[in-house]
């Protein structure tokens, strides 16, 4: 099974994958989290990789592609993975689909725009470990330090305002049409993703139960 989670930046993708992770077991693939790693470590990749990253642009999809392919290839990703930030655009959807042909189920969690710039102003990420915060929606016990790991929180280069309306671009240009894709295949649901972070793991929750047929949509 390959859940796959779309949404707009600050949708909540990376928290809810890390919740889908907990309950269900499958890895959680954050190509996001990979090209950042790959930045800090100064690979070949993370040097492609940077120019586009800071100016809130898709990094090129042969690059994400081999990175993406190499990662399911692992033995952890053989019953299912999840993936958080890609397909990022029809192209990658169908070299992802020729590369590996399982069942899917794809999640939108939708949002409008004016939410997700709310959203990504208070944003925080631990720079130790990665973990989310959200100033508002979910809050660390002490400010600026992490709850996982004691790390220090520290806000996303590209969450900065001036960069923000250029992802959003970005996903309504490249990445939105990736829902007639997955309508097409049959297997594209939406949630709301405006709730609290518990309303909608839940909703999101009830369709991989149903999916993976543990019990039916919507009970
Ligand atoms: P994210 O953490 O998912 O918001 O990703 C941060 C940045 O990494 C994006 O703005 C892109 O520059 C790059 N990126 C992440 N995933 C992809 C992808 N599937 N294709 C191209 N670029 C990506």
């Amino acid at each position: 099974m390959r859940i796959v989670l779309f949404g707009a930046p600050g949708s909540g993708k990376g928290t809810q994958g890390d919740l889908v992770l907990k309950k269900y077991g499958f890895p959680k693939i954050s190509t996001g989290d990979l090209l950042r790693e790959a930045v800090a470590a100064e690979t070949p990749l993370g040097l492609k990789a940077k120019a586009a990253m800071d100016r809130g642009e898709l990094v090129k999809d042969t690059l994400v592609v081999s990175m993406v392919k190499e990662r399911i290839n692992k033995p952890d990703c053989e019953k299912g993975y999840i993936l958080d930030g890609f397909p990022r655009n029809i192209f990658q959807a169908e070299k992802l689909e020729e590369s590996d042909g399982r069942r899917e189920v794809a999640i939108e969690i939708g949002l409008s725009d004016k939410v997700v710039i709310e959203r990504l102003g208070s944003r925080r990420v631990c720079s130790g470990c990665g973990a989310i915060f959200n100033l508002t929606l979910k809050p660390p016990r002490r400010a600026g330090v992490c709850d996982v790991c004691g790390g220090v929180l520290i806000q996303r280069d590209d969450d900065r305002r001036e960069l923000i309306e250029d992802r959003l671009k970005v996903y309504h240009g490249q990445t939105e049409p990736l829902k007639h894709y997955y309508k097409k295949k049959g297997v594209f649901h939406r949630v709301n993703g405006e709730g609290t972070i518990d309303s909608v793991f839940e909703a999101i929750g009830r369709i991989l139960d149903a999916v993976l047929g543990r019990r039916e949509l919507g009970k």
